[in-house]
């Protein structure tokens, strides 16, 4: 009991003065402590504003070490479409005929071919596109705009994803001959509009129904203002598949196409035949073995560019694009059967 009692008692007279020095210690402490931490954060802040202006600049360098290997790339030979679709996209996110001037250019001799097909999406689109994967190789579809609106974004974004590419085959089907100016107009941009809506993104190329119209104005005029390609076929390796004997034989159509095939072809196909769809395992691989590499359309008109001018278009007759946008820059492919060729023309006058 005593101990405690003198242990405890504090001398009161004392306390008050003791109690403002530690107060004032403490004081001092609490201002060293705050400047303390306010140094610490100084030099914090000045660390990561440092750091971050050091990303910047690598980010920096790094856009252009990207962009210059992709210009070294783009300047490259190479017969890997998929490669050559990645880097265009890179460097040119708009495709259009004037935006893709860096087009690849693929070894002498090396056999291109494109497999187009016209009429989807329809219920047998994604197993051509099973295929297509299967073999890691780009097919073009020219799609119906009524078909589009039908259609889950995400089978068309499949085509996108293995490098296929979108062409605009007008909303109905309307054969473009048979129509004036601006219904065939309209078709073409309906069927854009439907693309638009489903996937943010109209197509690269035309193809009119039938393959007919080219000399409407309508379709030239929005193939021009759009930059839109416009293409037909090579009847050479068509095997006409809406028609016996192709139509209902996979073997038939596959050999046909394997048979019959040759550099530059443009391929008219359509996945709405089951057999069209079926032959297309045995033709690729056929066509492989034949040493064919596969491009889309615009990849194929660029190549074909290079050896086929609007000179010898006009020389063999080709002048309705021409002579509709006297002046003008021409886009365009018309087939000639009588000669079995097709023409491109980019070029401004
Ligand atoms: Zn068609």
């Amino acid at each position: 009991m005593s101990y405690m009692s003198n242990k405890s008692p504090r001398p009161s007279g004392g306390a008050p003065k003791r109690t403002m020095t530690a107060q004032l210690r403490a004081l001092s402490n609490t201002a060293l402590v705050l400047a303390t931490v306010l140094m610490v954060l100084l030099v914090a802040f000045v660390w990561m504003a440092t750091a971050i202006k050091k990303k910047d600049a690598k980010n920096t360098d790094d856009t252009t070490a990207t962009t210059t290997t992709s210009a070294a790339a783009t300047e490259e030979s190479t017969a890997d479409s998929s490669a050559t679709e990645a880097t265009t996209a890179e460097t040119t996110p708009e495709t259009t005929p004037e935006a893709t001037g860096t087009h690849a250019s693929y070894p002498e001799g090396t056999k291109l071919i494109a497999l187009t097909f016209d009429d989807g999406p329809c219920e047998y689109t994604p197993q051509v596109l099973d295929t297509l994967q299967k073999h890691g190789i780009p097919a073009t579809f020219f799609l119906l705009g009524q078909n589009v609106t039908g259609t889950d974004p995400q089978l068309l974004q499949r085509m996108l994803d293995l490098n296929c590419e979108i062409g605009n085959h007008t909303w109905s089907h309307t054969v473009l001959s048979k129509v004036d100016e601006n219904q065939a107009y309209e078709e073409l941009q309906k069927c854009d509009q439907a693309l638009m809506d489903k996937i943010g993104q109209k197509a690269t190329v035309i193809r009119p129904p039938q393959g007919a119209g080219l000399a409407n104005p309508g379709l030239l005029k929005y193939a021009l203002e759009q930059r839109e390609y416009c293409i037909n076929w090579n009847d050479i390796s068509c095997p006409a598949d809406w028609q016996k004997p192709a139509m209902g034989d996979a073997h038939y159509t596959a050999q046909h196409v394997i048979d019959n095939a040759s550099s530059y072809d443009c391929v008219l196909l359509h996945d709405s035949h089951k057999s069209t769809v079926e032959s297309l395992d045995e033709m690729i691989q056929g066509l492989k073995d034949k040493g064919y590499v596969f491009v889309t359309v615009t990849q194929l008109l660029e190549a074909t560019s290079d050896k086929i001018g609007i000179d010898e278009a006009r020389a063999q007759g080709w002048t309705d694009a021409v002579e509709a946008y006297p002046g003008g820059p021409v886009y365009g492919v018309r087939y000639e059967y009588s000669s079995n060729k097709y023409f491109f023309g980019k070029k401004s006058y």
